[in-house]
């Protein structure tokens, strides 16, 4: 039997049915960008994450870098962030224009360690750009509040992170903006590229809603920086084909939020079933000797990866390809070491833990539907790898 990392066409087979109808009637109604679909998903996926508003965007990746220039970083700025993550969410930052510093991780959850940021800041420095990696939150609380002391803004990646909480409060609902990707192995995913950003502040939404659409449609009171001056454009912005700004194409399709629509009121029952799962594969690999994702008490990781730490990672890797079980190594190359990044200057030994994290992590198959007799097949799998 052969056991997939991920299954990315599960959620759509459980609702088939709605999933279906909503398509075709969004295909039948002619409204393919935006409109009524894209505006009712934003409001309920606002709603869920408890967030003043969202904006669909066209990916992750645009969601984070619109966020950031909607707050007003671009050349010259400064972002900390981390080298232990995706690629994009470096590669949004400099999209914007300004330049990624990074800061090594603490290993408990993987993300930013809050006792380092603060010898990175610089007069520079604009924001922090934490990720919730593999589903679970980062040391958002302290990241915000040296994000507060510093007079920095606060953009969450939660590209991994749908719907992880704690505390009542859901991952992206801590900062300024909150950035989702819709990718289709996430959580929360369409059949296609898609993203959102939330934000409570409805100015910073007026910017983001100008930015997705080539800069139009952004009269009012926001104001925007051009050649270093303040401005808020006219009235007349409003008009269509009168641009003041420079923005991109970056929006969420009718027919992914159609889908989105459906999937939604799904996900806090996916979340669970994960975080179950996790749950088994903590009982089923005690005593290998490898290192297991903690199960952090009251808080609500949604195990977008199940991800273990070993020492030799090859020979697991190797029983796994045997037996035809999915696995996956998220990241195997810190982003500081990254050819395409070599220009910012880093070099092996800049970020032990981070350097450390990509040679041992080991993600291993979990998504909702993937059942407990497969499971036990990759828990028996990885024990003979070790015995
Ligand atoms: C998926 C992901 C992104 C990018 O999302 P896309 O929708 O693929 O552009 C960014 N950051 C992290 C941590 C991700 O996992």
């Amino acid at each position: 039997m052969k056991i997939p990392l991920a299954d990315p066409a599960c959620q759509y087979r459980e609702l088939k049915g709605a999933v279906d109808a909503a398509v075709q009637q969004c295909l039948e109604s002619g409204a393919y960008i935006l409109g009524q679909e894209t505006e009712a998903f934003e409001a309920e996926f606002a709603a869920f994450l408890g967030a003043g508003q969202t904006v669909g965007v066209a990916s992750g990746t645009d969601a984070l870098t619109l966020s950031l220039k909607a707050l007003g970083i671009g050349p010259g700025d400064e972002v900390i962030t981390t080298p232990f993550t995706y690629f994009a969410t470096a590669q949004s930052i400099l999209a914007a224009g300004a330049r990624p510093v990074f800061c090594d991780i603490e290993e408990e959850t993987m993300g930013l360690d809050p006792s380092q940021i603060e010898s990175r800041v610089t007069s520079r420095t604009r924001a922090i750009l934490p990720v919730h990696l593999y589903g679970r939150l980062c040391r958002i609380g302290e990241i915000g509040k040296i994000a507060r002391r510093q007079g920095l803004a606060l953009v969450e990646d939660a590209c991994q992170a749908a719907g992880a909480g704690r505390g009542g409060k859901r991952a992206g609902t801590f900062g300024d903006c909150g950035c989702f990707s819709f990718f289709p192995t996430k959580n929360l995913s369409c059949a296609g590229d898609g993203g959102a950003v939330c934000t409570d502040d409805p100015e910073t939404a007026l910017r983001l809603k100008a930015l997705r659409a080539q800069g139009s449609g952004a009269a009012g009171r926001t104001v925007w920086e051009r050649d270093g001056k303040s401005f808020s454009p006219p009235k007349d912005a409003a008009e269509k084909y009168i641009h003041y700004l420079l923005g991109t194409n970056s929006r969420l399709d009718a027919l992914q939020a159609a889908i989105l629509r459906q999937k939604l009121p799904c996900l806090p029952r996916w979340n669970r079933e994960r975080r179950s799962m996790a749950g088994r594969y903590a009982a089923g690999l005690a005593g290998t000797g490898l290192e297991l994702p903690p199960m952090p008490e009251g808080e609500e990781a949604v195990f977008h990866l199940y991800t273990v730490r070993c020492r030799d990672r090859g020979q697991i890797t190797a029983q796994l390809r045997k037996r035809e079980i999915g696995y996956g190594i998220y990241y195997p190359l810190p982003l500081h070491l990254q050819p395409a990044l070599a220009f910012l200057g880093y070099r092996e030994g800049d970020f032990p833990k981070a350097e450390r994290a990509s040679r041992q992590v080991l993600s291993l198959p979990l998504y909702p539907g993937l059942g407990p007799e497969a499971q036990n097949t990759v828990i028996e799998a990885v024990k003979a790898a070790v015995r």
